[in-house]
């Protein structure tokens, strides 16, 4: 059993005893679990393993995404945090010099990430609305990546408006697109065809990946605002 280095800083690879592979974090906040997944203790520090069936970038990642622009010391805009369990790895690979500003706009939702934020410091959990960014403008900065998963009909306009207020210039975003959410009598390749025209009105897109067999009918787009 070991952990190695993955192509992206912040993210590790844990080999287990039988050679199979998985996805890992370094944790942030040592002995905390966020939903369930299981901590490994190398060389003194500590891992969160990353389930690719609970986390669209943990799929992403699996998948063979090519451009993962959070990185060690990032500012991220999280849409549609939802209880934390993806943003909680976000939160672990940009670390302590970086901050995930994570809005949702279901207080039920939230409350469950109130008690991990207590000490899991770099992650600003904000009740807001992603299609009226005016209403959280206060609280966010400009940003290095913003990251969407909203399962809303119209999150490619959401991811814009956002970008507008928040997104630097030459900065990413990510989103992912639950072809379903969007038009359910549409052939799922059809609606990305339409999401990523949608997209391209105002950014550059970089790269469009399938998150199958994690999730059904699902893509995950990269993006670069010029
Ligand atoms: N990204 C989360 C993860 O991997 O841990 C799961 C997100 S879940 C698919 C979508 C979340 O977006 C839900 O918690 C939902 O309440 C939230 N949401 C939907 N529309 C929203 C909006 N307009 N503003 C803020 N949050 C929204």
């Amino acid at each position: 059993m070991r952990i190695k280095k993955h192509k992206f800083p912040g993210v590790y690879v844990f080999v287990d005893e039988d050679g199979s592979e998985r996805i890992a974090t370094k944790n942030l906040v040592p002995g905390q679990k966020v939903y369930g997944e299981r901590l490994i203790k190398s060389e003194g520090e500590e891992y969160r393993i990353w389930n690719p069936s609970r986390s669209k970038l943990g799929a992403a990642i699996l998948n063979g995404l090519e451009n993962f622009p959070i990185k060690p010391g990032s500012k991220v805009l999280y849409l549609g945090v939802a209880s934390g369990t993806t943003a909680s790895h976000v939160s672990d690979v940009v670390g302590w010099e970086g901050k995930v500003f994570g809005v949702e706009f279901s207080p039920r939702v939230l409350r469950e990430l109130v008690p991990l934020v207590e000490e899991r410091r770099n992650l600003v959990p904000i009740l807001g609305d992603a299609t009226k960014p005016e209403g959280y403008r206060a609280l966010v900065p400009k940003v290095d990546v913003i990251f969407e998963d909203v399962a809303q009909p119209t999150q490619a306009k959401i991811l814009i408006d956002n970008a507008k207020v928040f997104l630097k210039s030459g900065g990413y975003a990510m989103i992912s697109v639950k072809s379903r959410s969007i038009d359910v009598t549409k052939e799922p390749e059809q609606v990305f065809r339409d999401v990523e025209k949608e997209l391209s009105t105002y950014f550059e897109v970089v790269e469009r990946l399938s998150l199958e067999p994690y999730e059904k009918d699902h893509a995950l787009f990269v993006v670069r605002k010029p």
